[in-house]
Parts: C-alpha cells; sequence; structure tokens
C-alpha cells in the first residue's frame, strides 16, 4: 500500500481479509444468538474403568440460521476476543445447573457430574465465584456434581486471583479438572498450591498411545504424576478400545471418548444407564 511506511511491506493477504470479515460476520451472530436461542449444549459421557457411566463434559454448539452448526473452535475464540464469553459463559453455566436439576431428581441420574468449560476471561471476572454461587442456590445443585475445566494457561497470569478464587470454589465443594493437560506452560509448581481434583490428559497424547512409545509414556507419566498427588486422571479422546485397555491397565481413573459415547443429547446420555 502507498501510504505505509518507507520500511514496511503491507501485504493484501485475501486469506486473512477473508478470515477478518468472517470472524466480524461470527461476531455480529453472536451478538443475536443468545436473543435467538442458537445456542444448546451436547453431553459427552464420561465413564469409569467399569465402563459406567459418572458423568459428562457439556460443548456448547451454535446452530447458525445461514452458517449452519458452527463448531466451539471457531467461535469461542472470537467470543473471548469481543468480550461476548462473558455472556455465552453465563448461558453455558447456567443451562449446565438446569440440567443438573434434571438429574437431581432422577434417582439412577443424580449422582452424574457435569463439567463445563470455563475460559480465561470468564474466569478472571471479579464476580465469577458469586455467579456460580447464586446459579448453585437457584437450580439447588450439589456443588460436588458441577466440575469447571480450566486450562494451564490460565493458572499463570495472576497466581494470587486464581488461588483465592480456586480456594473459595472449592470451599463450595466444586471440583476443578485441568484440561488439555500437558499442553500448556510446564510449571508444576501450581499443582502444589492450587486446589486441583483432577488432571485431563489432552487427546493428542491419547491418540498416539498403541503407535508411539513417546505417547504412551507421556500418558504412563502423567498418569503417575497425578496419583502421586492424590488427583484423579481423566484420558479425553479415548477412541478404540486398545486405547482404553491400555490406559485402564495403567490405572487411569476415568475416560471421555467417540469410544464410549459421541457429545450428544441429555436424553441420549441417559440412555447409558438405563
Ligand atoms: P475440549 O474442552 O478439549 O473438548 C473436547 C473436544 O474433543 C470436543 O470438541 C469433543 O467433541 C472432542 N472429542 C471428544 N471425544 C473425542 C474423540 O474420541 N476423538 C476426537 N477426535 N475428538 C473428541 P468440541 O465440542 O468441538 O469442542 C472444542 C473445544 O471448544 C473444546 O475443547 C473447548 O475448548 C471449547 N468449548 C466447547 N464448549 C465450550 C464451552 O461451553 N465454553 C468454552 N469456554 N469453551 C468450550
Ligand atoms: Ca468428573
Ligand atoms: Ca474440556
Ligand atoms: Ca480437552
Amino acid at each position: 500500500a502507498k501510504n505505509a511506511g518507507k520500511n514496511t511491506i503491507c501485504f493484501f493477504d485475501p486469506a486473512l481479509q477473508e478470515q477478518i470479515d468472517h470472524n466480524l460476520e461470527l461476531s455480529r451472530g453472536l451478538r443475536l444468538a443468545l436473543d435467538y436461542n442458537q445456542f444448546f449444549l451436547e453431553f459427552q459421557p464420561q465413564v469409569n474403568r467399569e465402563g459406567a457411566l459418572v458423568g459428562a463434559e457439556a460443548l456448547i454448539r451454535w446452530c447458525h440460521p445461514e452458517l449452519g452448526l458452527i463448531p466451539p473452535n471457531r467461535f469461542i475464540p472470537v467470543a473471548e476476543e469481543t468480550g461476548l464469553i462473558i455472556p455465552i459463559g453465563d448461558w453455558v453455566l447456567k443451562n449446565a445447573c438446569k440440567q443438573l436439576h434434571i438429574w437431581k431428581s432422577h434417582s439412577k441420574a443424580k449422582h452424574l457430574t457435569l463439567s463445563i468449560n470455563v475460559s480465561s476471561r470468564q474466569f478472571s471476572q471479579s464476580n465469577f465465584v458469586e455467579q456460580i454461587k447464586a446459579c448453585l442456590n437457584q437450580y439447588e445443585i450439589d456443588p460436588k456434581c458441577l466440575e469447571l475445566e480450566l486450562t494451564e494457561s490460565m493458572l499463570v497470569k495472576d497466581q494470587n486471583d486464581v488461588i483465592t478464587k480456586m480456594l473459595e470454589l472449592s470451599k463450595l465443594g466444586i471440583q476443578i479438572s485441568l484440561d488439555d493437560f500437558g499442553t500448556g506452560y510446564s510449571s508444576l509448581t501450581y499443582l502444589k498450591r492450587m486446589p486441583i481434583k483432577q488432571l485431563k490428559i489432552d487427546q493428542s497424547f491419547v491418540k498416539d498411545i498403541n503407535m508411539d512409545l513417546d505417547s504412551a509414556n507421556l500418558c504412563d507419566a502423567i498418569i503417575s504424576l497425578g496419583h502421586s498427588l492424590s488427583l484423579e486422571v481423566i484420558a479425553e479422546g479415548v477412541e478404540t478400545l486398545d486405547q482404553f485397555e491400555y490406559l485402564a491397565q495403567r490405572n487411569c481413573d476415568l475416560f471421555q471418548g467417540y469410544y464410549f459415547g459421541k457429545p450428544s443429547s441429555a436424553d441420549q446420555l441417559l440412555k447409558l444407564i438405563f
């Protein structure tokens, strides 16, 4: 471009421009999505070593009127950039609590836990814990049933704030799980300093368990690390019997992945118990 600085070369990257336009369109759409009820949750089973259903992870879906189903990997980053993740995160929390409330009245479902993904910006809100508390009260939820999935990168930012919040949450009885474990920043000191209940082995390690010794060894190491700190360990992205058997034999506690069930409606999930 003509007016760009002397030493700057200004490229017009059509792919990048398309991306920017697309993100703009997404962020406009996201603003409306809540009002027009375009979000819904799917639930993916989490099972124990015996294969029994113990809980689920809630995963958000966006059904866009023109673009169809947009995957969260596409719109969550846009929601984070624009701040829309705050109302969307509230929506997820509320709907997760609604679901837990429904399960509470099923004799066979009342033990189920539900994990929700919490984004960094949402967790940083000063009233985050208050909101959780309010939601638990409103829907009369046993706090033990609600789990929050945080990622490692969220823990390194403002450690004192993070620890304060985590302590408050765990005092309430809410469980904290570290999502995508092994892929983030490698400071392990927070495992000692923070009330974490569960490590979630990232699916990239699980994927190659039976093909690549390094991945298998990494899974072994994460399970040992977790157990030596009295943490529960869950593997995500379990797609085959071989992967399940390997991890079960290594004493991994819980499992989630297509082998046990894809994310689905709550009704579909309950078919796994009844
Ligand atoms: P995540 O939290 O790591 O969620 C696991 C992702 O792996 C999900 O993708 C799930 O459908 C997929 N998955 C589960 N089992 C298997 C398997 O066996 N094989 C393979 N290949 N994939 C499997 P999904 O639903 O597309 O979500 C992608 C990401 O979007 C999530 O990754 C999470 O970071 C984010 N996300 C989803 N829902 C929410 C939400 O409500 N709030 C926030 N902040 N983020 C969310
Ligand atoms: Ca759980
Ligand atoms: Ca997750
Ligand atoms: Ca994950």
